[in-house]
């Protein structure tokens, strides 16, 4: 079972997959975490070059390229064998992140961006999605608070008419794809929301 996770940054996707895994793992699923860019050696040497505040002058359809990169390397790498070995395999973001971040914040359109990660992921695509919905707001003000504004990464640091230009695509891509993507609310607690995602997921596992 391939599991994605989704949301702007700040949402809290990645405590929320941490207490999944060990929750998981608990109940004896075998359970693998993995997150994008990165989560391979090579992912994560364009994980650097994506989030370095150096690299200002990279275009659009590059910084495309590298997600889709990255991904295609993490798909034959970590996600099929971990798939093929019966394991529950977590991904912090996927495709759809692409779609909503580069298709839909940088303008290069969701369906290029679509179609760009059809070739990257070969037909690996996700059983269940959760994504965190969370307003820009808020999710700006978890940012400032975690690591103040110096610190913020090379996509971090977008303006937020950006930011909202991606979370308008999520939300249409939720639309499209009601049956695949669950919306949790990201306002609740820390608590609540693993609850919930838990259920979630048992419920998807266990079908
Ligand atoms: O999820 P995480 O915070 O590790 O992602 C690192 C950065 O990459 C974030 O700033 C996120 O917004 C950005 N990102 C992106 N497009 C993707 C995946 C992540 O712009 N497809
Ligand atoms: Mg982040």
């Amino acid at each position: 079972v391939f599991i994605t996770f989704e949301g702007i940054d700040g949402a809290g996707k990645t405590t929320q997959i941490q207490l999944l895994a060990s929750a998981l793992a608990k109940a004896n699923v075998d359970v693998v975490c993995t997150r994008e860019p990165g989560g391979t050696q090579l992912g994560d040497q364009i994980r650097s070059l994506l989030l370095s505040r150096e690299n200002q002058s990279m275009t659009p359809r590059t910084e495309a390229l590298l997600y889709a990169a990255s991904r295609a390397q993490l798909v034959e790498e970590v996600i099929v064998p971990s798939l093929q070995a019966g394991k529950v395999v977590l991904c912090d973001r996927y495709v759809d992140a692409s779609i909503a971040y580069q298709g839909g914040g940088l303008g290069l359109g969701e369906e290029a961006v679509a179609r760009m990660n059809e070739f990257a992921v070969n037909g690996v695509l996700p059983d269940l999605t959760i994504l965190f919905d969370l307003p820009l707001a808020d999710a700006r003000e978890r940012l400032r608070q975690s690591r103040g504004t110096a610190h913020l990464d090379r996509i971090e640091s977008r303006d937020a008419a950006y930011f909202s230009r991606v979370q308008a695509a999520f939300a249409r891509l939720s639309a499209e794809a009601k049956s695949r993507i669950q919306i949790v609310d990201a306002r609740h607690s820390v608590d609540a929301l693993q609850q919930e995602i838990y259920h979630i997921v048992w419920k998807h596992i266990a079908r």
